[in-house]
């Protein structure tokens, strides 16, 4: 299966090379902590402050000059973002312990004012390279937030978000109980495992699915930047450890598939009940299922070349949800079914499924790629050699391509080197995965550093100087993390 798989790699991606140099998109030329003590406005006596209050209504809690919080590595390009309404002329680095000085250099304007009067400016210290930790000052600005520079630290970190996502595991020391159906109390059911999405023991199907499919994504790419010695229970499994965190996630979904109708229930939730608040089990619901069908299927192509049985399992459980939907077309849509076919023709290679996904581009194949599903198949399908349909695939890499480029020039007019400067960091992490996909694809000097920069605003170079490694402590949000990480560690 192994071999396969490479083999289909190696063929979709000679495909679409082919289709995008038919298209004539030029190949590959054209690609274009620890947290911060809030800064308080500084007691200046310049004219600043005499513009009057209202101006730090907003800004006044964070620093001026926004940092990697993480750090920065030898020998890579490191700049920080200064905001602020009069823009100092130079900065200059001090060791954070000692307070000596190691570097001084200017700031380069960035851009006009902004309607709230803000300059930004940046300050390039790629020419520092000793290892350390140092904090960045400006006048009228002030100090950063302390960062490091040193080898290493997208390494730590990837452990890191390994580790917190594991964290997650519910089942191993708590809610080992059964619980009861919501539609029957009667009726309970040992739902243990699975990685919890709230702090009372909730886990919720779709959630779960999400991430799971995003460590896979993560795996699939870059399998190199995942080992089996991360010091879970599972390593020295010969299994990649990211692959057994995957599994422990799906041996708790197929506990959450009725086996009678093949649905699966949505979540486990926390319900106010005649014995006061405990946890429930949701009823099946559509999306769960869909959501179900993908992982599980995707899982079992994946998970093959380590231990055939096991994936023939989930193989076997995804055929059941998939039976379900079936059965209930009225109300499953049209892409949610193409979705899951999507997957289990590609595992399969099943007429059945080519059927459903025919029938669906047959009228939406220009259908703008906007719901995570839309994307996510279009990715499958693009690395399914069996769809052979040149003209489709080389369609959807132009639009892939297209919407790099155009995020890759956003970035390069935002002092943030992101897209938006106020990019929602949920919304940023859900790009990378596509952008991951299409650098994988397409191997471009811009889209690697677009993804350096994606992990710069994460780690604070962003205006709030705020770090959005845990954001929500989701397992949702460590899986896409990790596919980015999985992508620098592998360079
Ligand atoms: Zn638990």
């Amino acid at each position: 299966m192994r071999k396969k798989f490479i083999q289909t790699t190696n063929r979709i991606t000679a495909l679409l090379l082919t289709a995008v140099l038919f298209a004539g998109c030029g190949g590959t030329t054209d690609a274009t902590g620890n947290p911060v003590t809030p800064f308080k406005a500084a007691p200046v006596k310049t004219a600043m402050l005499e513009e009057g209050r209202v101006e730090y209504e907003v800004p006044e809690n964070f620093p001026a000059i926004s940092v990697d919080l993480v750090g920065y590595l030898p020998g890579e390009e490191k700049k920080a973002v200064i905001r602020t309404k009069k823009l100092p002329e130079t900065f200059v680095i001090k060791d954070a312990e000692t307070g000596e000085e190691v570097f001084e250099g200017k700031i380069k304007p960035f851009s006009e004012a902004d309607k709230d009067g803000f300059l930004t400016g940046i300050a390039d210290f790629s020419g520092l390279d000793t290892e350390g930790t140092y904090v960045m000052e400006a006048d009228y600005v002030g100090t950063s937030g302390k960062f490091v520079l040193r080898t290493g630290i997208y390494d730590e970190l990837l452990k890191d978000t390994f580790k917190r996502l594991h964290e997650l595991r519910c089942g191993e020391i708590c809610h080992k109980s059964k619980v009861s159906l919501s539609s029957d109390p009667d009726t309970q059911l040992d739902i243990s495992g699975g990685w919890h999405t709230g702090e009372a023991g909730e886990r919720d199907v779709v959630s779960g699915c999400l991430a799971a499919y995003d460590l896979m994504i993560a795996y699939q790419y870059h399998p190199s930047s995942f080992k089996d010695n991360t010091g879970i229970a599972e390593s020295g499994n010969r299994i990649p450890d990211i692959l057994d965190e995957v599994r422990y996630e799906t041996d708790w979904l197929m506990k959450m598939q009725n086996p009678e109708t093949g649905g699966v229930y949505s979540s486990v939730t926390l319900n106010t009940g005649t014995a006061g608040k405990k946890l429930y089990i949701d009823g099946e619901a559509t999306r769960a299922t869909v959501n179900f069908c993908v992982t599980l299927t995707h899982f079992s192509y994946i998970i093959n070349k380590f231990d055939g049985s096991y994936s023939r399992k989930c193989l076997k459980a995804a055929g059941l949800a998939w039976k379900c939907l079936e059965a209930n077309k009225d109300i499953v849509s049209d892409e949610q079914m193409y979705r899951a076919a999507v997957e289990l023709y590609k595992a399969t290679g099943y007429g059945v499924y080519k059927k459903v996904i025919d029938n669906y581009l047959s009228s939406n194949s220009d259908k703008k790629l906007e719901s995570r599903g839309a994307v996510d198949a279009a990715i499958t399908h693009m690395g399914t050699s069996r769809s052979a349909n040149m003209t489709y695939c080389g369609n959807l890499m132009n639009r892939f391509m297209g919407r790099t480029h155009e995020k890759a020039a956003l970035a390069a007019d935002c002092a943030y080197m992101v897209e938006s400067a106020e990019l929602d960091p949920k919304e940023l992490l859900r790009n990378t995965s596509e952008l991951v996909v299409v650098d994988y694809i397409i191997t471009s000097t811009e889209y690697l550093k677009l993804e350096k920069n994606y992990l710069h605003y994460l780690c604070g170079r962003n205006i709030k100087s705020e770090l959005f490694l845990d954001y929500g402590n989701s397992p949702e949000a460590y899986a896409m993390l990790l596919i980015l990480l999985g992508r620098l560690e592998d360079i």
